[in-house]
Order: C-alpha cells, then structure tokens, then sequence
C-alpha cells in the first residue's frame, strides 16, 4: 500500500471496509471523444467493469482516504502502535522507542 502512495497521482481509499487504489490519470487509450482507441483489444479489467454501483449521488466522502505514505504510516501507527522507528533518530531523540521485547512465559 505505502507503495502505491510513493507514485505520483495515485492516493488509496477505504469504502466498506474495502482498500481501493485510485489513478489520477486518465488512460493513455482514451480518445478526444472519449471512446477507447483499442476497444476491440482491450484489457480484461476494462472488460469486466461496470458502472452498476457508481454512486452517482453519493457526497463523495470516504471512509479513510490517503494521499502520501506519512499519512499511512500515522494510521499504521495510531492503529498498530508504531512500527517502524525513524532510523535518522537514535533511540534517545526519537518519539517513540522500539517496544521492549516480550519476556519469555514459563
Ligand atoms: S476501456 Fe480501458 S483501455 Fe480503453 S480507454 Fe478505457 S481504460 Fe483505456
């Protein structure tokens, strides 16, 4: 998921529990009337979607939306409690320290 935030134009969103990768871009196929310039090849996906449940009168509100990796990362972190330490900071300056490790169960 943090992937997909380091690419340019691309932001990841929740609806329904549901994780979604969304593209700001529009298809390099598409034409100036916007029709598909390779309808007849193309791919699978572009086959199978429907707009059956758009949500044409939705208030386009997401339940989670997420623009850059920082912001994944605060939610992992609010969530899960933090992850991943900044490795710039030594342990005695940064924020958070790593979690101790679990003693052994006898
Ligand atoms: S149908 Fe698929 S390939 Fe054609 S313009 Fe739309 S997204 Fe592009």
């Amino acid at each position: 998921m943090r992937w997909y935030l380091l690419h340019d134009r691309a932001t990841v969103f929740v609806d329904n529990d549901d994780w979604y990768l969304l593209v700001h871009t529009t298809c390099k196929h598409l034409q100036d009337d916007y029709r598909c310039g390779i309808y007849e090849t193309r791919p699978q996906i572009c086959r199978d979607y429907t707009t059956d449940e758009c949500e044409f009168e939705d208030d386009w509100c997401y339940e989670k939306y997420f623009e850059t990796p920082e912001q994944l990362d605060e939610y992992a972190d609010a969530l899960f409690g933090p992850q991943f330490p900044d490795p710039d900071l030594d342990e005695c300056h940064a924020l958070r320290s790593r979690r101790s490790t679990a003693l052994p169960i006898a």
